[in-house]
């Protein structure tokens, strides 16, 4: 596997990732999608979408705005708790999320610790600043959220706040979504969207950054149906790597169990958690990822967010260790009762079924990050192939940047570049396509190879006059003939039925 650097300057040759404002030296912490980069990020949005909300006649989407009234951000308790713990450097003025800094020093997990006992720990092992080897000075909380102001005064009345997550949109507009869209409990309501955070240590390229993007859903049940999942029949053989809170307290190693032991042996204890880790889990490797580069972790007691009784992550084996992809919190009615409280609405729903009103749960809200969930892409689909001598990054087809690309065999023949626009005009209707007729044959398969096109076609002189075409498989360079007339069906096909 490479490094993340590695990665970060693969991805900028290759058109991916910029480091964002590169020209005035770079702001830390925030990136932008180059050409190819933008088409792989929307192709996992859509296919996310796709997956969780067409093809799902429990879950609607919506698409809310960035900012809100800030009294969004007092209730959900964003104002008073969203923060991590920082220390400074006394000498060098060096600044550090302290959790990660204990952890990068003594590999001891300290998300959700207080000041008092990260300060304890501090001082029990003498950390020291990484840099300067400087005393560091107590430590306090850290708000992460972005301030702006609301039109043209800049005082108290008008301070807002970016988003520091998609979520509290969903539960604002919660009762309007579920009357429009006639939602009958249990429910789902998704969005994809940018969210900001303050981080005070943006680190590893994409996985830590300041402006980034989630694809949430907050999934509703009835409260007195907590442990109702009637879809659980359709992952309960579905396998994946277990880290409960259990096995992180006796140090032992995570096991990979099926569905229905975790469940029947109580490690996961609530079926809808079970449902949605092994989901998002099987929509990973639906899409290529390999099925043994995850494991699903149980948050301990430290670690719990304010409003969560149980969280699972699901984490991936990067270069610098097993982190983060995906958390599924359960909020149960902790987002809901609270905006009732604050905005004095009611938000509760009428159920038909017990003739009462009930304030719904969300008993998991799988809130999946697409930076990261792009380097996951990338990592599983970056290999060096010895013979080629060249990289190839065997993306799934449907997460390529470039579906197809045409090749003329000869560029200055004009039969064969007609004949190979006229091909590349009639695929680019459905396919993303990319023209290419400069150099050799090999340099424009290793060129496609490297930013992960599936499929390149080249036109020969025998297709002048056979009116059919090579098809080149990039994961195994086997070149078929095909009719020209059966090309975008064949496409069609291999897309179908890809395996990684
Ligand atoms: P972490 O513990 O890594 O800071 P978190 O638990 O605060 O993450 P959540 O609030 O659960 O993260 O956010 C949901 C998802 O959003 C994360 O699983 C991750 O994929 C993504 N995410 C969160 N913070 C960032 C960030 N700073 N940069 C990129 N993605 C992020």
């Amino acid at each position: 596997m490479i490094s993340i650097e590695e990665m970060a300057t693969f991805c900028k040759r290759r058109g991916f990732i910029y480091p964002n404002s590169e020209i005035y030296g770079g702001l830390t912490g925030f990136f932008d999608y180059g050409p190819l980069g933008v088409e792989i990020k929307n192709n996992i949005k859509k296919e996310w979408w796709n997956t969780f909300v067409r093809r799902r006649e429990d879950i609607v989407g919506i698409d809310g705005s960035i900012i809100t009234h800030p009294k969004v951000w007092d209730a959900s308790g964003h104002t008073s708790s969203f923060q991590d713990i920082m220390i400074e450097c006394k000498k060098c003025k060096e600044r550090y999320r302290a959790d990660q800094l204990i952890e990068s020093i003594t590999k001891e997990r300290a998300d959700g610790w207080s000041i008092k006992k990260i300060e304890s720990f501090i001082k029990k092992q003498k950390i020291k600043c990484q840099k300067c080897n400087g005393e560091l000075a107590e430590a306090a909380p850290f708000n992460l959220m972005f301030h702006t102001y609301v039109g043209p005064k800049q005082d108290k009345e008008s301070l807002a706040y970016l988003r520091p997550e998609t979520a509290q949109v969903i539960f604002t507009n919660f009762k309007l979504v579920q009357e429009n869209a006639r939602l009958k409990l249990p429910f789902g309501i998704a969005q994809i969207g940018k969210a900001f955070r303050n981080e005070i240590s943006p680190r590893n390229f994409l996985f830590r950054s300041r402006e980034f993007e989630q694809m949430e859903i907050e999934y509703f049940v009835h409260p007195k149906k907590r442990e109702e999942c009637e879809q659980i029949g359709e992952v309960e053989n579905h396998e994946l790597f277990i880290y409960s809170e259990k096995m992180q307290e006796e140090e032992s190693k995570p096991k990979k169990m099926k569905i229905k032991e975790a469940l029947s042996k109580r490690i996961i204890k609530n079926p809808w958690h079970a449902y949605w880790l092994a989901t998002c889990h099987q929509w990973f490797i639906s899409l290529g990822a390999h099925q043994d580069h995850f494991r699903i972790r149980q948050h301990v007691k430290d670690e719990l967010s304010h409003y969560s009784t149980d969280t699972w992550d699901i984490e991936y084996e990067f270069p610098f260790g097993w982190k983060e992809l995906l958390g599924i919190a359960d909020r149960g009615d902790y987002d809901l009762k609270q905006h009732m409280h604050h905005s004095k609405k009611d938000l509760s729903l009428f159920d038909e079924e017990t003739k009462e009103k009930i304030i719904p749960q969300v008993i998991a809200e799988p809130s999946i990050g697409v930076d990261r969930t792009f380097l996951v892409f990338l990592y599983d689909a970056y290999t060096y192939d010895k013979k080629r001598e060249n990289i190839v990054l065997k993306l799934h087809p449907k997460l390529a940047p470039i579906l197809v690309a045409v090749f003329p065999l000869l560029s200055n023949k004009q039969e064969l570049t007609k004949k190979a626009r006229d091909v590349f005009n009639m695929l680019k209707e459905e396919f993303s396509c990319f023209y290419d007729a400069s150099g050799s044959i090999g340099r424009r398969y290793s060129r496609q190879d490297e930013v992960g096109t599936p499929f390149c076609i080249t036109i020969d002189f025998d297709s002048l006059t056979q009116q059919d075409v090579t098809i080149r498989l990039r994961d195994t360079t086997e070149q078929k003939r095909v009719k020209e007339k059966e090309l975008k069906e064949t496409i069609d096909k291999l897309i179908k039925e890809y395996k990684s």
